[in-house]
């Protein structure tokens, strides 16, 4: 087969939108998926802000749900509801998302191939050689100018080539339920439900809710005890099968190297607050294109000229990422007493005006130090802003 000018390895959101700019600037790109279809078994919510559409010129068609008001609802079962003054994200059906974005790759002139997983990978002198294989075990080889791993949190070939990988993650756990109430976004927190993060129940569509866990302990167990305790009843149904997946946390050192580089959750560019990959991942993937046309441009792939990718990406994310994984952890640690008091403190303070004014659906490190400067009264937030105080400035 001829040689291509890119390889893209995987096709979520962050392989399609790489995919996509490359080909519509005239490169030959083929993305190989190892699913049979793009979209297949995806785990995910699909909630993204929703200046995602605008600022990546994104149709709509895929949005099923907007999201203005959220239930919090603490260990004990107290509610809080958090309205914001106009609706801040939508919930995607995930499947149609991504297909929606093979579909525009496609239209630029990429080659899009499902059914195939990219088993090897090696550099060379003049190129990137990879190893395709199909679902009855045939291998073929391809090679490229430039490959790109976009392949979530499948680490294999990034660790083959020397880039690094999370040591980190979250355990992440979702089904897709019907039940009376799930046109209410809703949170829950606390260490039954979720030990280390928080769990959710998010409309998808008339009468239905994706619901899901992420923790740092076992995903499909505490998921069970969220519908047992908070959403059991006669009338719920899940309406098809418990998916688990991890998420990724923490920023990597290396996301690039000699005619490679990884992009999305594979090169960790997930919000390591909420776990929330697909709109950093678009804005990665767009810094990615931009770097290696570059080296088009200059004919040269070596890792000097692909290191200005990881100097953009973490001038972008590397403040947000450290931010929110520093607290997360730290609020990992509160007793249900502490959540408990926190809830308390927002029904009677001044915390939802602080949320109001400085929330902002993918960047939370303004919100953060707003909010810790509020606690600071307390020795535990005190503690999490000083750790953090390096930052705050940046
Ligand atoms: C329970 C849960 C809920 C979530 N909810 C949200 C949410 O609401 N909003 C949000 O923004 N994020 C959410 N996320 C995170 C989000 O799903 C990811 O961040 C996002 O999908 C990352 O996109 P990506 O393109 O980098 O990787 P992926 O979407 O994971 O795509 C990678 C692709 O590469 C393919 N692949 C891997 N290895 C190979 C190989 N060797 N050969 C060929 N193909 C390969 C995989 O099959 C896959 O299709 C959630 C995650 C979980 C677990």
């Amino acid at each position: 087969m001829k040689k291509a000018d890119v390889i893209v390895v995987g096709a979520g959101p962050s392989g399609l939108r790489t995919a996509a700019r490359l080909a519509r600037a005239g490169l030959d790109v083929r993305v190989h998926e190892k699913k049979p279809r793009v979209g297949a078994g995806i785990v995910c919510t699909g909630i993204v802000g929703r200046e995602v559409f605008d600022d990546f010129g994104l149709d709509r068609g895929a949005v099923v749900a907007e999201m203005g008001t959220v239930r919090l609802v603490s260990p004990s079962g107290t509610e809080l509801v958090y309205t914001h003054p106009r609706p801040f994200a939508c919930v995607v059906d995930r499947e149609k998302f991504d297909i929606g974005l093979a579909a525009a790759a496609e239209a630029a002139g990429a080659t899009v191939a499902c059914g195939g997983a990219v088993d090897d990978i090696s550099v060379g002198p003049d190129g990137v050689e990879i190893a395709v294989r199909d679902a009855e075990g045939g291998v073929r080889r391809e090679s490229a100018a430039v490959a790109v791993l976009a392949t979530g949190v499948d680490f294999g070939l990034q660790k083959k080539l020397g880039l690094s990988a999370p040591r980190e993650f979250l355990k992440g756990a979702q089904v897709e339920c019907s039940f009376p109430g799930a046109g209410t976004t809703t949170l829950f927190f606390g260490r039954d439900v979720a030990p280390g993060a928080f769990a959710w129940s998010v409309p998808s569509g008339p009468g239905r809710a994706r619901v899901g866990v992420l923790t740092h302990r076992d995903a499909r167990a505490c998921l069970r005890g969220l519908i047992e305790r908070h959403l059991g009843g006669p009338g719920l149904r899940e309406e098809g099968p418990v998916r688990s997946r991890p998420v990724a946390q923490g920023l990597l050192d290396r996301t690039f190297g000699d005619r490679v580089l990884a992009v999305g959750e594979a090169a960790g560019q997930t919000k390591t607050t909420t776990g929330g990959g697909i709109s950093y991942g678009l804005a990665c993937a767009d810094l990615a294109a931009e770097a290696i046309l570059e080296c088009f441009d200059r004919s040269s792939f070596g890792p000097a000229s692909l290191s200005g990718y990881e100097r953009r990406w973490k001038g972008l994310l590397r403040k947000e990422i450290l931010v929110g994984h520093t607290t997360r952890r730290m609020c990992a640690r509160l007793s249900d007493g502490r959540i408990e008091s926190l809830f308390q403190l927002a029904r009677t303070d001044g915390i939802v005006p602080i949320i109001r004014a400085t929330a902002d659906f993918d960047r939370h490190s303004g919100l953060i130090f707003a909010l810790l400067e509020r606690l600071s009264f307390m020795s535990f937030f005190r503690d999490v802003r000083d750790r953090l105080g390096p930052f705050s400035a940046s």
